[in-house]
């Protein structure tokens, strides 16, 4: 698979999907749906479109003469793409942040991980695309994260926890859990997209971030090796890395914290909630 120029693809599909959000800018046309997808959500016909964008951008590239892999991905499930033995998996959320795009809320994006193996700790390509902001978060195991291809900020200065953000922001689920950050953080923010929050820790303009409910593999598996490869800290449903499955069915607790010291809090916090793991 380190034949495939995983980033080019990747801005590939970007391109096409800026295209189409460009073409469906009001809220009435992107809050067409289509029945339901195989990660249980309701669809989106523009969740479908930007999916199909990505399939045909892998079949581009995988599939005779060159290898195969197994694309898992929230609209369509676990499909293998080419024949023969699949070399890697491609973790997929076509649009992470669904809610912001149908409400022309500009932070949403795209999220493509590639593991060698079936668990988080084998991913080995991150990509996660903000159209908010058109920034690039990418990291590749080993080899550090960039932002729009460039290095992070090196050794940004240490806030506490300044500013922390939620995610699965439902006022019930997060009350107890913002009731016990009272005194011990500043400022709280609400993206809307796991995928760029976290991203947002590994760049420090976070210092840390949880969810309040489960999430599933796609959310995730890309942005927890960029917060990782930025020197960051990831807690996934409190399981080891080679213990979180990526396929579909799983459903984890995410957390991250720009310095691991304050993962701690965090998790309590996050445990105040009504989130368990999946
Ligand atoms: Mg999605």
């Amino acid at each position: 698979m380190d034949s495939i120029d995983w980033i080019g693809l990747c801005r590939r599909v970007v391109a096409r999907q800026r295209e189409l959000f460009v073409t469906s800018s009001a809220i009435a046309g992107r809050t067409e749906y289509e029945g339901r997808g195989e990660g249980g959500d309701m669809s989106l016909v523009l969740d479908r479109r930007c999916e199909d964008i990505v399939f045909e951008e892998l079949e581009r590239v995988l599939g005779p003469p060159g290898p195969s892999a197994i694309a898992v991905s929230e609209e369509r499930g676990e499909v293998t793409i080419g024949s023969g033995e699949a070399a890697a998996r491609v973790i997929i959320d076509p649009i992470d942040g669904s809610m912001n795009m149908r409400r022309t809320i500009p932070s949403h994006s795209l999220s493509i991980a590639v593991a060698g193996g079936d668990s988080m700790a084998d991913v080995s390509f991150g990509f996660v695309h903000d159209f908010g902001a058109d920034e690039e978060f990418a990291a590749r195991a080993g080899a550090g994260a960039t932002l729009d291809g460039g290095p992070f900020e090196l050794d940004p200065p240490d806030h506490g926890l300044e500013v922390v953000g939620i995610e699965s922001a439902e006022p019930s689920w997060i009350g107890p859990a913002i009731a016990l950050l009272e005194g011990r953080v500043y400022r709280l923010r609400v993206v809307g997209s796991i995928a760029i929050t976290m991203s947002y820790v590994a760049a420090a303009r976070f210092d840390a971030m949880f969810s309040a409910r489960p999430c599933r593999s796609v959310d995730a598996a890309a942005a927890q090796l960029i917060v990782r490869e930025a020197g960051g800290a990831v807690d996934i449903g409190g399981l080891d890395p080679a213990d979180a499955r990526l396929g579909l069915d799983a459903r984890y607790t995410v957390a991250a914290a720009r310095r691991p010291l304050n993962l701690e809090l965090i998790l309590e916090a996050q445990a105040a909630g009504p989130a368990v793991h999946g």
